[in-house]
């Protein structure tokens, strides 16, 4: 069986950027769970349910089917009853509301079932907040991956501009900064790195120095199954 490579650290890190390329490097399958409850988010909200009932989030998230795909180009598309929600996941509001959705413990429950299920099989690059200490605490390598606030906002701010969102550097520090501490300080499984995982601080990095460096520790540590 393949080893899963666990990767945890807070908003706008670079996580997902460098999972995805390192997946395609590997041959391994990509998971972002920042998306799950991203879509799980937008469903709620689109339905009008209130985001401050523990409950009716729940019950929505033990009900909806989330799905996770490739497209022919190789990009994620992620479904939510049905519905292709790719484009909606990085909207500012559903940004706002998140990580208020994420600290139900129902709503975790759900999400990591499913998370849990999608890696039985191993091969998996996971990405998130809690998935070395929780999620996957046996993956074979785990990495905590962060940079300065600034350095973050300003990622965020360039990616939400090129999806064609009109956003402002200090609203983006505001919003992940408040993100990261409701992250950091929810009861259950909350951001935190994993004592075993390696951590890679990427404010002075490039993508490709950082893949560099996560490729290198990857082939190292599991050198027979990558
Ligand atoms: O990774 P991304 O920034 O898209 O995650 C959005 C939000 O989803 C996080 O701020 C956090 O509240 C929640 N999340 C989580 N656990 C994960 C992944 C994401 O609580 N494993």
């Amino acid at each position: 069986m393949k080893p899963n490579i666990a990767i945890d650290g807070p908003a706008g890190a670079g996580k997902s950027t460098v999972a995805r390329k390192l997946a395609e490097k590997l041959g391994f399958l990509y998971i972002d769970t920042g998306a799950m409850y991203r879509a799980l988010t937008y469903c709620a909200l689109k339905k009008g349910i209130d985001i401050n009932n523990p409950d009716e989030l729940t019950e929505l998230a033990e009900n909806v089917e989330i799905f996770l795909t490739a497209d022919e180009d190789g990009q994620m598309r992620v479904y939510c009853c049905g519905e292709d929600v790719t484009s909606y996941l990085r909207d500012p509001k559903v940004s706002q509301c998140v990580s208020k959705v994420a600290e139900v413990p129902g709503v975790r429950r759900r999400m990591v079932e499913l998370q849990r299920k999608m890696a039985s099989a191993g091969g998996v690059i996971m990405d998130g907040r809690d998935i070395g200490t929780y999620v996957l605490p046996d993956a074979q390598l785990k990495f905590f991956i962060t940079a300065d606030l600034e350095e973050r906002a300003r990622r965020r701010l360039k990616d939400l501009e090129k999806q064609g969102y009109i956003a402002d550097l200090e609203e983006v520090k505001k919003e992940i900064a408040m993100r990261d501490a409701k992250d950091s300080s929810r009861a259950v499984a909350p951001l935190k790195k994993a004592e075993d995982a390696v951590l890679i601080d990427t404010t002075n990095l490039t993508v490709d120095e950082v893949l560099q460096l996560i490729f290198k520790i990857s082939r190292e540590r599991i050198k027979d199954d990558v």
